[in-house]
This record gives C-alpha cells, structure tokens and sequence, in this order.
C-alpha cells in the first residue's frame, strides 16, 4: 500500500532542517507562485538581496563613486571566487574567478586548455550536453583545425567513465562533459572519469552549471583541470549573473587564455605596452567585472555557507525522491515515464517526466502558478531547489499536473 502522499509532504516538511531558510526568500502571493519547480533555470531571490542592491547602489556605486574599485571592487573577481570555491565547489583559494558569462569561460578555457597540449589534435565530448558547450567546441574546432569526438550519450542517463576510455588516447587534448546533465540530471563519476582522460595524457573540463550549490563538488581532490559554471540556477545571483571559472594552481602558469584585456594584466593601471599575463588566476579577467552583477552572490553565498551544501544535497535527494513517488503513482498511470535516474548515487538535483504533448500543458501549469521546465522533446523538468521548495510545494505543483493530465487523456 502506498502512503498518502500529501500527508508525507506534510511529515517531510515538518522534519526538515533546512525548513526556515524559505523565509530569507521574496515570495509573491499564491496566485502567482503556487510551485517553484525551477530552481535548476533560475534560482529565486533573497530579500537580502532586494536590500544589498539597494545599498550598493546608495552608497557603494553612489557614494564611493570610482574610487569603490580601489576599496575592493577590483577584488570581487577572486575574493568571491574563493568563498565560492570553499563554500560550493572543494576548491582551495586562489583557483576560481567571477567573471563573463558559462559561455565566454568555456571559449577562454577550452581554447587555452588545445594550445596547451599542441601535439594532440581531438576534443572528447558528448552528444547529449548542453548546446552553448558543444557550440563553443565546434567554434574552437573550427578555429584550431581539431577533430572532435562524439560520445553517444542516453538522455535518460549520461557519461560514464567505460564510455570515456573507449575513445581517450595520444591524440585527445581535452574532454569536456557536465556534472550533471542538464537533461536528465545525470550526476557524472568526475573522479573517475578524470583518471580514465589524465591516464590518456588529456586534460579535464567539466561545467558545473547544474551541480553547483545543489551537490557538493570536490574540484580539488577529483583532480578537477578546468571547470566553468553559472552562478543564476542553484547560486540564486539573478538572470544573467556573471559565470566562475575554476583553473587548477598547477596549470595556472602553463594555460593562456585567448583574450588578453587589461584586466588580465600584470598590472592592469600602469596601461603599459604588451600584454603580460598576471600572475595565478586573475589572468583569467578579460574586461571590466561585472561588478553590480555580482551583488548577490554575497547574500548567496551566506546564506548557503549557514545551510551547508552536505545538508542542501540531503534534502535535494529527499525532494528528488518524492518527486518520483509522485511520477509513480499519480502521473504514471496518465502515460508519464522518468527520464532520469532512479539511483541517488547517480541523480543530481531535478528529475525530468516525459509525456506526448507536455509542451501544451506548460501555458496551463504557468497560469496557475505551478513553474516546472519545459525541455524538447516532450520533457518537463522538475527541479526543486533545497534551499527555497517546500515537499507541499512539490505537491501542489504535481497534484495540478494530475488534474491536468485527467483532464486531458490521451
Ligand atoms: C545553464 C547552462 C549554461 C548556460 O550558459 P550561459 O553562458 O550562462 O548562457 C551552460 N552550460 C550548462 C550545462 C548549463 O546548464
């Protein structure tokens, strides 16, 4: 016999110990946010954030006026990235930056990472990651005269590590993949994949767009070369908030990424002749950092230091669990099946349903204020992200699809 579900959304959420932190966040009345299913597209915002905005703009951006980058502003790039890197990423200090957009870093990564390793002529990758990065490896392809290397990948799961030694050899510079699938949330053996491709001579890359702040990384101790995510999913910082690179200290000396700007320099304000690289990982800066973008993430990154990423991943299982009882026993029987995996070692933070014609029921579930994720072809991704989704917000959201679906037979 199956328990009542609502009743055990009801004991979850009583027994959650993440539970007070939904306060921190601005919530709009029901009728417009019943169900947040989205928090792997874009996180919600903090109060604190409302209020830190404000502030800097009063009296940061409006009092200190240009004189705020030499009281810290030119620093956020690192200082942040560093909090990140110990809060989010198990990356110890001075390896990550806040700068450009996932997309912008993966070009600045990828490209330094091939003219590092010139002997070697292929890029490994899979079919199923997202777009912007196989976009950007086919540009640099392009540019560098690579071959490229496609692996197969199943959108219900994704990369394991047989699939890598299979096709790692002499010839392979780079191997880019995600940590979890965007699709499926897939969550990816990075240490294991990573000593099949370092075995086979080829550096590591991996994006972290939808694993940071939802499961805890160990960037460092997986042997971790080169990492890119955003800071808008699970990080919360805002539509558009700039991207963090991760470059491991060893290489920091031996890659150069391709756009040499001023702010990358030695020393960016003698506005000297030539470029010179500075020193560590500030070199990876480019232009001007997009400092107001980056206002958030203080209050983020508070707040997610008090919850603890080992306590985030716990409840994120938890919602990811109940998730599927609900895909089980109410959407099923209406033709939904899971695309994603079913095993918590291997699940990241959303599970994706798929049905026919899903896409017409996206408009309906936004009216009522239910948001999940709409994927091509056919999938609904459900996201819950720990930190801001009640198990009684997970079940208003699913008991409306049901309606839905009842609503709608096949
Ligand atoms: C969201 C996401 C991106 C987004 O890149 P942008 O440059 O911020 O648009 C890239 N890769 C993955 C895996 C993502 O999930």
């Amino acid at each position: 016999m199956i328990d009542d579900l609502p009743a055990r959304a009801a004991t979850l959420d009583a027994d959650d110990p993440l539970a007070a932190f939904r306060e921190q966040f601005i919530t709009p009345p029901p009728a417009e946010l019943l169900s947040y299913l989205d928090g792997n597209s874009l996180g919600r915002p903090l109060e604190a954030t409302a209020r830190l905005l404000d502030e800097f703009v009063r009296e940061q951006w409006g009092g200190r006026l240009i004189r705020g980058w030499d009281e810290g502003w030119l620093e956020w790039p690192l200082t942040l990235g560093d909090r990140l890197g110990s809060i989010a990423l198990g990356a110890g200090a001075g390896q990550t930056v806040i700068a450009d957009s996932t997309t912008v870093l993966i070009y600045k990564l990828a490209r330094a990472a091939v003219a590092a390793r010139p002997g070697r002529r292929t890029v490994v990758l899979d079919t199923d990651n997202f777009p912007t990065d196989r976009y950007v490896i086919e540009g640099i392809a392009a540019e560098c005269g690579l071959r490229l290397e496609w692996i197969e990948t199943d959108p219900a799961t994704g990369i394991r590590a047989e699939q890598v030694a299979d096709v790692v050899d002499a010839d392979t510079a780079l191997v880019l993949f995600s940590h979890v699938a965007y699709r499926s949330g897939w969550l990816a053996d990075v240490a294991e994949i990573n000593r099949v491709a370092h075995a086979a001579g080829a550096l590591t890359m991996w994006d972290l767009c939808h694993s940071a702040g939802s499961v805890p990384i160990a960037l460092d101790e997986w042997g971790v070369d080169l990492a890119v995510g955003c800071t808008y999913k699970y990080l919360n910082g805002g539509p558009g908030a700039p991207a963090f690179a991760y470059l491991r200290r060893e290489l920091q000396d031996e890659l150069r990424q391709p756009i040499q700007g001023w702010m990358g320099h030695r020393a960016s304000f003698e506005m000297g002749h030539g470029y010179e690289a500075a020193a560590g990982v500030r070199a990876l800066l480019s232009g001007t950092p997009p400092i107001l973008a980056m206002v958030p993430l203080h209050a983020n990154l508070d707040m997610l230091a008090a919850a603890g990423i080992e306590a985030v991943r716990a409840k994120s299982l938890l919602l990811t669990g109940y998730v599927l009882d609900l895909a089980d026993e109410w959407l099923a029987p209406h033709g939904v099946t899971v695309v994603s995996p079913r095993d918590p070692a291997r699940r990241g933070g959303h599970v994706t349903l798929r049905r026919d014609g899903f896409k017409d029921f996206l408009q309906p579930l936004w009216d009522s204020g239910v948001i999940p994720d709409y994927r091509r072809p056919d999938g609904l991704r459900i996201g819950p992200a720990p930190l801001s989704t009640s198990f009684g917000e997970v079940c208003q959201g699913l008991a409306l699809l049901r309606e839905l679906l009842e609503k709608n037979p096949r």
